[in-house]
């Protein structure tokens, strides 16, 4: 069974701006389902599969209740379309055997209990793949670095 080869199936980028497999951790950016202005940052620790949810400015998420919230199980459902199941499971170390493709069965094989993460990590990364998003495409040389004199040019 290969199906680790990204990319893998096109992800809905609107609900799931952010995902990634890094520090030790599945985390991300889920929006807010009635709140644009709103995200939550949400993240599953690999291995002791702790997980957590929080807005931005680490206001807990209301939808934790010793259960994993709808939004790690959107961020799970986009990590599983972006990586694939099995490098998901591997990297949080689940043991999902056969028949678990989706981020409700991957989440639904963990034990995973709530503890809080500090969402600022999560979420300056999240600003910063947003940023390189941003910059144009282009070989040019950036405009701003013209302003520098060349060395030798003598005043
Ligand atoms: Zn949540």
């Amino acid at each position: 069974m290969l199906r680790v080869v990204p990319p893998a199936r096109p992800r809905k980028l609107a609900k799931v701006p952010f995902v990634e497999l890094a520090d030790g951790r599945l985390q991300g950016v889920v929006s807010s389902g009635s709140d644009v202005e709103r995200v939550y940052v949400a993240s599953v620790t690999a291995g002791t599969h702790a997980h957590h949810c929080s807005t931005n400015n680490n206001r807990p998420c209301g939808g934790l209740r010793g259960t994993p919230c709808k939004h790690l199980h959107a961020l799970a459902d986009e990590a599983v379309l972006q990586y694939g199941v099995d490098r998901v499971a591997r990297y949080l170390r689940v043991d999902v055997g056969d028949g678990v493709d989706t981020g409700a069965g991957l989440l639904a094989r963990m034990d995973s209990r709530h503890e809080p993460t500090p969402a600022a990590v999560v979420f300056s990364r999240f600003l910063r793949h947003l940023a390189y998003l941003e910059l144009p495409a282009s070989t040019a040389p950036a405009p701003e670095l013209h302003w520098f004199p060349s060395t030798g040019a003598g005043c």
